[in-house]
């Protein structure tokens, strides 16, 4: 049996409060479009899954996706409404013909795998199916001066979700056909279905099931996700040392330092940053700064070490990480580092994109003890904590 599913993204969503279409909004670190993607993929004999975006949001969606799984195909445009966006994705699916389509709002990404197998369970039945809930308070209809002319039975009146499952062919040839009748005032699927005459069995929905609309919506969904997922700390450490040679300043911290000499290196020897750099790099187990740009690439020579430490700190935020703080200590015996401390954490809190009293930088001399008691060189150590999203599975 091959399973499809549509995913419609294709709202402009402004009412979700921002700039970005609530779709894309990210809830406890993935993307809401990411989270219903992910909740079919995970869904055993669904073999294709095609995303319905709005025109020119090909680069938003793509950077809103944070994996994809060999299920997901590349987007499609949507139409001017619903019902002509998911005829587009029907269409994109027309050659490969699934058995079942199931078609769901991405703007649901609670959407559990108990209630989409309830669905393609009643497609075993009926040509079609959709989730469901009782409507459970008193319905009233207003007389239009805002008092009550009559209370309405809630008697056999549901809500509906999606996903909303169909035989693939019955519902492609139902959307065409409302498309070709000059209908384009369907909200749901469903209600195509029963205009072609297709009968829709009912199963139970889910009240985490919602859909995201405002941008209250997208606040309490956060809330209540982010009591669910546990936030991991992970800590790094990095070490890093260099010699000093003839020159006349110092590279600490992305803060040139005049001194009696410089540090040798092939970047800039900004050996504080070469080890906060490796620290963040500890906590994401992605290898070290001598892997990722190499001192025998002649396009690091000279380079400015604050570009290790961005690229560091981006492979972090890919993970969804976020830094907590970072802590720099600086063994030399010259040059004097109080004088500049001040400005070497406004720096590194610049480049890492943090608070300043997240970022410390601190010094010792050696009491002239060994190498660096004898002015031969600095030694810089770094740790980072970074907190990541987690959820009890990841120890599986
Ligand atoms: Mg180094």
């Amino acid at each position: 049996m091959r399973i499809a599913a549509v995913i419609v993204a294709a709202g402009s969503g402004i009412r979700a409060g921002g700039e970005i279409p609530k779709q894309y909004v990210t809830v406890g670190g993935r993307s809401i479009v990411q989270r219903s993607i992910d909740a079919f993929a995970s869904i055993e004999g669904v073999s294709e899954i095609r995303a319905v975006i709005h025109p020119g949001a090909g680069s938003l969606y793509a950077a809103a996706l944070s994996g994809t799984g060999p299920a997901l195909g590349a987007p499609v445009v949507g139409g001017k409404s619903r019902q002509a966006s998911v005829l587009a994705g029907l269409e994109a699916l027309a050659a490969s013909e699934p058995d079942y389509i199931l078609i769901h709002d991405a703007a649901r990404p609670f959407v559990s795998g108990a209630v989409i197998d309830r669905v393609l369970d009643a497609l075993k039945i009926h040509p079609g199916a959709i989730p469901a809930l009782p409507v459970a308070d008193t319905l009233k209809r207003d007389g239009g001066d805002g008092t009550i002319c009559e209370t309405v039975s809630r008697d056999g009146l549901w809500r509906a979700q999606t996903p909303q499952g169909f035989r693939f062919r019955d519902i492609l040839d139902a959307h065409r056909r409302a498309a070709a009748a000059g209908r384009d005032d369907f909200t749901d699927d469903a209600a195509i279905a029963e205009w072609a005459g297709l009968r829709v069995s009912l199963v139970d929905g889910e009240p985490q099931n919602v859909k995201i609309t405002t941008a209250e919506d997208v606040a309490e969904a956060r809330s209540r996700f982010e009591v669910a997922m546990m936030l991991e700390p992970r800590i790094g450490t990095g070490f890093d040392v260099h010699r000093f040679t003839q020159g006349s300043g110092v590279w600490l911290c992305g803060v040139e330092i005049p001194h009696t000499h410089k540090l040798e290196g092939h970047s800039d020897a900004d050996v504080a940053l070469h080890a906060l750099t490796d620290a963040l790099l500890g906590t994401i187990g992605d290898g070290d700064i001598g892997q990722h740009f190499p001192p025998s690439d002649p396009q690091w020579k000279g380079a400015a070490s604050h570009l290790f430490l961005a690229d560091a700190a981006r492979r972090v935020r890919a993970r969804g990480g976020k830094i907590a703080n970072v802590d720099i200590t600086i063994l030399a015996e010259a040059p004097r580092i109080g004088p500049h401390r001040a400005a070497m954490q406004a720096r590194v809190a610049e480049i890492l994109a943090i608070a300043r009293d997240r970022v410390g930088v601190k010094a010792t001399t050696m009491e002239e003890l060994g190498a660096i008691g004898r002015r031969e060189g600095i030694v810089a150590m770094a740790n980072a904590l970074v907190l990541f999203p987690f959820s009890p599975k990841d120890l599986s």
